[in-house]
């Protein structure tokens, strides 16, 4: 039986009974008329019942060029003519080797080796693993502890929430996880210093070092989602801060791992975000976009060093015992070096540039409104965060749930968005044109406006 067989009705029923929603309280979403997608052209998306939406937050943060794109179907009915996928557990594919190929191309320096699995949490999973694993292989098997920043999000399996440290989603599982280094992470609207960002930068360096002193010889790697904390409520770091963090990892002898599956393939405004402060991670992990948000697949990349630390003789069990069923999935490497592909013919970093500069002139006009207290950017990630006061900064309640009526706003306007709280979050598709981007942005203004001043 097709989807187009049945009445937005019978639809909406089987959705009730049957499915459950990822971060949803379901006792509220079933009392709710829900959206059932079913197409998608461009960058907008059309429900059952014939409604058309901007998909404002590119499907939660990964779409590229937008839905239905001819050169990326066209590559994944390729690659079904030959098959859909083959294990990776001992044998190899075409594919994911040139997919593997592709990305040591044009990642940062110094990176060498592609492992791959199937999502954002499962690629930082690997990246923990692996380095929990390698200073046991150095002969340093004391160093077993994680770095992480306050409010960090990488994800949602048991280890990927052991680094992660927003309460609202993490605090029930406390006793199931290990317990993390937080250190602050530079929110500068919220800082607790006064200064400019150089001055800014320096405090939050000085507060990560004095951690690395007391701890460094016990902490196998430090995780940052780099230029940009996503989940917490797309936050920007100040300049020089992430090159910081590269040096200190570097001078107290602890891996760096980028958490770049928000930022990675272009979201920032460059391939990927260390590529603003020239850093190399010792592992970088990437997903999302990384398929132009067709199919799931996920790389943990590492250096040479890395990867040798785990060489030995079969008995010796230095093997990285970790794999995924559809680990190196052709069909999802298929997509994704076609991704890669398109993101160069059509010079895709370029126009996001040069259209992140043309919203961030449009964000301008958002000053105007009384309860946007702090508007952040980089590239095609905005953020922006809403306040009962400006002038003291106010927030808002979590019961006041202003990011979600701003959203349920913006839905009736014809866009798609998620809030983070009260941060309202808006992420077009990479490849939105500026009529596109004035479209999205005039129903995004109108609807803080309504729900925040009326
Ligand atoms: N890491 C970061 C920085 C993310 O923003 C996310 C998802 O938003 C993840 C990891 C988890 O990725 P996934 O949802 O594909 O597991």
């Amino acid at each position: 039986m097709t989807g187009e067989m049945l009445s937005y009705d019978e639809l909406a029923e089987k959705n009730k009974r049957y499915l459950w929603h990822p971060f949803t309280q379901m006792k509220e979403y079933i009392e709710d008329d829900p959206v059932i997608i079913a197409s998608g052209n461009g960058r907008k998306l059309r429900d059952v019942q014939g409604n058309e939406y901007w998909d404002g937050v590119s499907s939660i943060w990964l779409n590229v060029h937008g839905h239905r794109v001819p050169e990326l179907d066209q590559a994944i009915r390729d690659q079904l003519d030959q098959i859909a996928h083959s294990t990776l557990l001992g044998m190899a594919n075409i594919p994911a080797i040139l997919l593997a190929e592709k990305l040591i191309q044009l990642m940062p320096p110094g990176l060498a080796k592609v492992f791959y699995s199937d999502s954002g949490a499962t690629a930082v999973e690997i990246a923990i693993k692996m380095a929990f694993q390698y200073w046991q292989h150095k002969g340093r098997p004391e160093k077993q502890r994680f770095i992480t920043m306050k409010e960090a999000y990488h994800g949602d399996t048991i280890g990927a929430v052991s680094v992660g440290a927003i309460d609202i989603y993490h605090k029930a599982y406390s006793n199931l996880l290990f317990n993390s280094i937080k250190v602050p992470y530079p929110y500068i609207y919220r800082s607790p210093i006064e200064g400019n960002e150089q001055e800014q930068t320096k405090f939050f360096l000085t507060e990560l070092e004095k951690t690395l002193v007391t701890h460094h010889h016990e902490v196998a790697a430090l995780i940052i989602e780099p230029i940009v904390q996503g989940a917490s409520g797309i936050i920007v770091m100040p300049e020089g801060y992430l090159r910081g963090v590269r040096e200190l990892c570097s001078k107290y002898n602890v891996l760096m791992i980028a958490d770049e599956v928000a930022t990675g393939f272009g979201r920032t405004g460059r391939l990927f975000a260390c590529n603003h402060e020239e850093v190399t991670p010792d592992i970088l992990t990437a997903g999302k976009g990384l398929t132009g948000g067709y199919l799931p697949v996920a790389v943990t990349v590492t250096t040479n060093d890395i990867y040798e630390a785990f060489l030995g003789e079969y008995e010796e069990l230095k093997t990285f015992f970790h794999g995924h069923s559809y680990t190196g999935n052709q069909l999802g490497c298929a997509v994704a070096i076609a991704n890669i592909d398109l993101i160069e013919k059509k010079n895709l970093i370029h126009k996001v540039e040069q259209n992140s500069q043309y919203i961030a002139n449009r964000l301008q006009e958002f000053r105007q409104l009384r309860h946007v207290g702090d508007i952040r950017q980089k590239g095609f990630m905005i953020g922006l965060e809403l306040v009962v006061d400006r002038n003291t900064k106010e927030p808002y309640k979590w019961s006041d749930r202003i990011g979600v009526r701003v959203c349920r706003r913006a839905k009736e306007l014809g866009m798609l968005i998620r809030p983070l709280g009260n941060v309202v979050v808006f992420m077009p598709p990479l490849a939105s044109t500026k009529e596109e981007l004035d479209s999205m942005l005039d129903i995004l203004y109108q609807s803080i406006q309504e729900v925040t001043e009326k």
